[in-house]
């Protein structure tokens, strides 16, 4: 046996071994899938198969390139470096240039990002005169992007009256027209978005069964990851190009389905063995990431989803600790007792930045962690924000590179036409624009056939436009010549924008500066790399399609920092530490998602996702009052905290000095003395708080805190004599069972089995316990 084929359980060997097929693995998080895909890989290129055979389709760009890495490593060479190997998008985007001219696309066709595409949208709402705020141009891209990845075509929607009805129902009745309209612009502008690259290549593989078969005899074995989350259109292709050899693998689980909101169909999924024929089913039940604590608290979790399908997940892990849960007064607080942990926790363990992440619901959340891990001076970085390439200045220079590929692109030339300010307002850009929509042509070509168009312009800005439309050029012929370092390092110089920038003067502009160098040395690193592979020449174009592709993840730093980032993004990771925050009712579950039972369950498998990204040490972490919509409201404990196995967690409470201590009990914080919860004072090393609790936010505090004098209580002396199987009464857990006793004086804790609450371990001292 290959020796690595020993690095794999039986269960996990099984897929890897079976060469040819149809196969389906479906199993828990942390069990294997990604490594399975991985090493099946290293198998079939041992066993002969060409990697130019061999299709697989990741969540990110970088979890392709840690593959290939471990590939490499396993079969000892660079062949690796062949494989098709990526997200669906950059994939389907690099087919796309091959086959563009069949439908009727140059092959350096621009990809639109989400801020173009709304751009966009946004302009031919005001071009149609219609009212901004019924239809609101996000609102209509995402409708769009619907119907695209459902593959409703401009012509479907006409045909479907169902549709048109729904959107006057909606009062947007002129949605289809909007949408008609924007297909037909981005045509003429030779771009593609997002969606499009996954629309068009169904319409490609549809339309030429030639290209079809090239495609299917090209890739042999196909390998799909995460495939619970694929939506319709990628659902499609995949169906289409495996039809002939039907070698398909594909991994997932059904409990980590999180983007139906987005169009992930579920049901890819469950259907697969009616799509395939003798489709072989394989499970994995083991968990190599998680302590036993996380990977059963997680099961705890999941077990309350109705639509699911039942599935074993174990661990030969050590316990670990227990979950901590903790409850903040603010969100404040919340990111001060993160980043004191994290602090602690590196310091005590002597561990990384890399080994923490915090994960959070909303992107708005992130603020309140960024500024606690900055006062403790712990590195941290912010995934899926504004990436690098969003960046205005980036985006400047980029629209010009993109514009000199392709003169057509209408988003990036209305970005830079008059950025530097050459003197072209906005009127004549308006009139620019009519003429393009009248005559059928790009900006690009009116101004070039200026002499035969009744434009309605002075000479003098007839030059200033006569003039940019030949800067342009001229970069275009050097592009001809040069490669792509040369090219960029001589827009950024020629077009002013660098001069512009140092003009400016502020600490800003020299920031900026700074970013573009960035953007060129990237370029430069970018052809140095492109050299080696076989299929690339390093070309400005490539470059820009990678840019365009290039998720936020993709970023390759080496710094050692703390992950932030939303729960979507953590999917397929994992961290030795993970705080998840904002484990609040209305928040998370959102409050946008409880309308329904299928809404809240895909709430709870993102929970699941979340808990199921730790390996050692979980913290779940809530507040009492949080702003929301500049407000600041009551906030409630998630439910998802209740549901998971009392016996899995530990509660703690803030101290004084934001050092903390497990206390056991729930969320009650019985008799701790009152204020030192409002003695937020710092001890010296532990960050200022950000302000004092108003009187009005502690009197929301204490109204939130159960009543402390519970009468019948029992003194604490009585409690103290508790032995195992007392009966007892508790102010919210009602009856229950003492199950054992353990810790001696001020220590002592109890375990006992409640009625109403299940197992909770109870720090006497604090208990609020009748004995009955
Ligand atoms: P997710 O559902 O979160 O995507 P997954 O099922 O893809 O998880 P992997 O990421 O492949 O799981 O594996 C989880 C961790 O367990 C990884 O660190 C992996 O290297 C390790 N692992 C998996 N199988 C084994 C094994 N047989 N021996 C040792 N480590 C393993
Ligand atoms: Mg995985």
């Amino acid at each position: 046996m290959e020796s690595y084929l020993a690095e794999l359980n039986d269960a996990q060997r099984a897929p890897v071994l079976q060469k040819d097929g149809a196969m389906i693995v479906i199993a828990g998080a942390g069990s294997g899938k990604t490594r399975v895909l991985t090493y099946r890989i290293a198998y079939l290129m041992s066993k002969g198969v060409d990697p130019f055979n061999i299709l697989s389709l990741t969540f990110t760009n970088k979890a392709a390139k840690e593959m290939k890495k471990r590939i490499s490593q396993i079969v000892g060479s660079s062949e690796a470096k062949n494989l098709w190997m990526g997200t669906f998008h950059s994939i389907f985007a690099k087919m796309l240039r091959f086959e563009a001219d069949k439908l009727g696309y140059p092959s350096n066709f621009t990809i639109y990002d989400t801020q173009d595409s709304q751009r966009l949208i946004s302009a031919i709402i005001k071009e149609m005169g219609l009212d901004k705020d019924i239809y609101k141009y996000k609102q209509v891209y995402s409708r769009i992007s619907s119907y695209k990845n459902s593959l409703i075509t401009v012509k479907a929607y006409f045909q479907n009256p169902e549709l048109k009805e729904a959107d006057a129902m909606s009062k947007k009745p002129r949605l289809g027209d909007i949408y008609k309209n924007y297909v037909d612009r981005c045509f003429k502008a030779g771009a593609m978005d997002f969606d499009d690259l996954l629309l068009k290549t169904n319409e490609l593989l549809n339309r030429f069964p030639e290209v079809l078969q090239k495609y299917q005899n090209r890739f042999r074995y196909i390998l799909v990851d995460e495939y619970q989350d694929t939506n319709h259109s990628q659902y499609l292709i995949v169906k289409a190009l495996s039809d002939k050899f039907q070698n398909i693998c594909v991994v997932g689980d059904d409990a980590q389905s999180i983007y139906a909101f987005r169009g992930a169909n579920i049901n890819n999924i469950l259907n697969f063995q009616k799509d395939y024929d003798n489709v072989q089913l394989y499970r994995l039940e083991q968990n190599y990431r998680s302590t036993k604590n996380i990977v059963n608290a997680a099961n705890s979790i999941i077990e309350k989803n109705k639509t699911k399908l039942e599935k074993v997940v174990w661990t030969a892990n050590e316990d670990g600790p227990k979950i901590i849960v903790n409850r903040l007064l603010t969100d404040g607080e919340e990111g001060r007792f993160v980043a004191s942990s994290i602090f602690e926790n590196k310091m005590q363990n002597q561990l990384d930045n890399g080994s923490f992440a915090i994960l959070y619901r909303t992107n708005a959340q992130s603020r309140a962690m960024e500024d606690a891990l900055r006062k403790r001076e712990i590195p941290y970085r912010i995934y899926g924000g504004l990436s690098f390439y969003q960046r205005k200045e980036i985006k400047d220079v980029l629209s010009y590179l993109r514009l000199l590929i392709n003169p057509n692109d209408e988003a990036a030339l209305k970005r830079v036409i008059n950025y530097p300010a050459r003197g072209i307002g906005q009127t004549t850009i308006d009139k620019l624009t009519i003429a393009a929509n009248t005559y059928g042509k790009s900006i690009f070509e009116v101004i070039e056939n200026l002499d035969h168009i009744d434009l309605k312009v002075n000479s003098g800005t007839r030059n200033k436009l006569t003039n940019f439309v030949n800067m342009i050029k001229s970069f275009s012929i050097l592009n001809e010549n040069a490669d792509a370092f040369t090219v960029a390092d001589t827009v950024a110089k020629k077009t002013g924008l660098v001069q512009d920038l140092k003009k400016d003067g502020t600490p800003e502009g020299v920031a900026k500066i700074e970013n573009i160098e960035e953007l060129l040395n990237g370029i430069r690193d970018f052809v140095e790399g492109q050299k080696e592979l076989a299929d690339a020449t390093g070309s400005l174009a490539e470059f820009l399609e990678d840019v365009a592709l290039a998720t936020d993840m993709d970023k390759e730093t080496g710094d050692d920092h703390v992950a932030l980032m939303t729960i979507h993004l953590a999917k397929g990771l994992e961290f030795p530490y993970v705080y998840i925050v904002g484990m609040e009712e209305d928040l998370f579950p959102s409050g946008m998602s409880m309308n329904t039972r299928s809404e809240l369950e895909e709430e709870r498998r993102l929970f699941y996702v979340a808990l199921t990204r730790a390996e050692k040490q979980a913290y779940l972490t809530y507040t009492q009052s949080r702003y929301r919509w500049g407000k600041l409201v009551d906030a409630e404990p998630s439910r998802f905290i209740d549901e998971i196995e009392g016996k899995f967690l530990d509660y703690m409470i803030p101290q004084d000095d934001y050092k903390y201590k497990p206390l056991i009990d729930t969320d009650i914080f019985g008799d701790v003395d009152k204020s030192k919860l409002r003695q937020t004072k710092p001890t010296a090393g532990s960050p200022p708080p950000a302000h004092k609790p108003s009187e009005e936010q502690l009197r929301k505090l204490r109204k939130l805190r159960p009543a402390l004098d519970h009468t019948g209580q029992a003194s604490i002396k009585d409690v103290v004599k508790l032995e195992e199987g007392n009966e007892v009464e508790h102010i919210r857990f009602g009856k229950g069972k003492v199950l054992k006793i353990d810790g001696i004086g001020q220590d002592k804790k109890a375990e006992i089995n409640f009625e109403n609450g299940g197992i909770k371990k109870l720090l006497l001292r604090f208990a609020k316990l009748k004995l009955l």
